[in-house]
């Protein structure tokens, strides 16, 4: 097994870091990556207005997520959890003992690399794992490189050096990108997850104000909140409700924050949904009590009106968008069917509720509705009443979908 160490103090992770860790998995063929944030590093103080270690922890989580490779990429709080300086040496050392037999790979940019034979015991460090350097950024010349190689391999015998080109380098350090984030800037340096994350925390002395959050921010926000795998669907539903909102007339900003937000709360356990809907007094009836997936619209609405400042309509469209219900709401509508058809959604049927979406958007609505009633059926579970109550009314109201 080969696994690729990638450790630094990532206050914050950075889209250079994000750059050289796909790099370094494609370029190694690595099984795994670890992604180890440390505690203090021997070489840099860590900066006044550091985040807490756990923030640290979770913008990393971040970081890996991003790589979109679950089975590979993981968050490791080895340096964290032990006490003292962060040294590289005792790292290996416990790696090395974790996983016998695996090869170990450590990763680094420039300036790491040109002063790796001053740590804490290089030999030990390149007895037990290979190392791998990148530049970070365009001017960190392969002469540079060539040379430290060849003084690390004459100087440790053994030693198994290797250089790897960044694709998509992005030159940024994160001390330059605390002064931008302190000053209001630098969300194009980050990963929108991380930018999130530093946002709804106020961390480096950003201070937005969640209740006003233009666009960029508001997805940052809300992607920070969800897995990155969820992220294509909810971006598919954004730009879907805005096409439908100009097709249908209703407000289109309306509906890109609908759209935008209405996952926001998909991967909370049961318990913390139900403590949302009872600190925002949403009453819930007996099937919603142990359907979590019901709940996701309810505390995914509670958090666009009571964390985000969206209006009334942002809230009730993303409170409807699971369930449906009767006598809906053009927005409703939009935001229900958006998330049924999107560009991402692939099922048998999909493309006949698309047509209709642009043609008649009951039909679509009642398609989507008769879809879920279907489907639940035969997978044995109970249908909403909502649901039940939003095909009704369709059909009391004239809407067919034969032919
Ligand atoms: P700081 O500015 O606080 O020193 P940093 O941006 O150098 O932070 P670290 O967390 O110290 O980030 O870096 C972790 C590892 O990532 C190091 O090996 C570093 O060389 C590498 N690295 C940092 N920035 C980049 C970048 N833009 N491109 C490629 N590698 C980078």
């Amino acid at each position: 097994m080969k696994i690729g160490i990638f450790g630094g103090t990532f206050n914050p992770p950075h889209l250079g870091h994000l750059a050289a860790a796909r790099t370094a998995i494609e370029a190694l063929g690595l099984d795994k990556l670890l992604i180890i944030p440390a505690a203090v590093p021997p070489h840099k103080e860590l900066p006044e207005g550091t985040p807490a270690p756990e923030h640290r922890l979770a913008m990393a989580e971040k970081l890996a997520d991003a790589l979109l490779l679950p089975e590979v990429a993981e968050v490791s709080s080895l340096e964290l959890d032990r006490a003292g300086k962060s040294y590289t040496a005792d790292t290996v050392r416990a790696l090395h003992e974790q996983y016998p037999g695996a090869e170990l790979w450590l990763l680094m940019g420039t300036d790491m690399f040109l002063t790796l034979h001053q740590w804490r015991e290089p030999e030990k460090i390149l007895e037990l794992a290979g190392v791998c350097a990148f530049g970070r950024a365009e001017g960190d010349s392969e002469e540079v490189f060539a040379s430290q190689k060849a003084y690390l391999e004459k100087t440790y015998p053994g030693a198994r050096v290797t250089t790897i080109a960044v694709l998509g380098l992005v030159d940024i350090s994160s001390t330059r990108l605390r002064e931008l984030l302190a000053r209001g800037e630098g969300g194009d340096y980050l990963y929108p997850a991380v930018y999130g994350h530093i946002l709804m925390n106020g961390l480096y002395g950003t201070h937005a104000d969640l209740k006003h959050l233009d666009i960029p921010e508001l997805r940052a926000c809300s992607y920070s909140m969800v897995m990155q795998k969820r992220v294509r669907h909810i971006r598919g539903t954004e730009e879907e409700a805005v096409r439908l909102a100009k097709r249908w007339g209703a407000d289109e900003t309306h509906a890109r924050r609908a759209g935008i937000l209405h996952d926001c709360t998909k991967y909370l356990e049961l318990e913390e949904q139900l403590g949302l809907c009872e600190k925002y007094g949403v009453e819930l009836d007996e099937l919603e009590h142990r359907a979590v997936k019901l709940l996701h619209s309810k505390t995914g609405a509670c958090m666009a009106r009571y964390l985000f400042g969206e209006p009334d309509e942002v809230y009730e469209a993303i409170f409807w968008h699971t369930t449906a219900k009767a006598d809906m709401t053009t927005l409703e509508k939009i935001l229900y069917v958006a998330d049924y058809m999107e560009p991402n959604r692939t099922f048998e049927g999909v493309e006949r509720l698309r047509e209709l979406a642009y043609s008649d958007l009951d039909k679509a609505l009642l398609l989507g509705v008769e879809t879920t009633i279907q489907e639940m059926k035969d997978r044995n579970l109970p249908v909403h009443k909502n649901t039940l109550q939003a095909q009704a009314w369709l059909r009391e109201h004239g809407v067919t979908i034969e032919g």
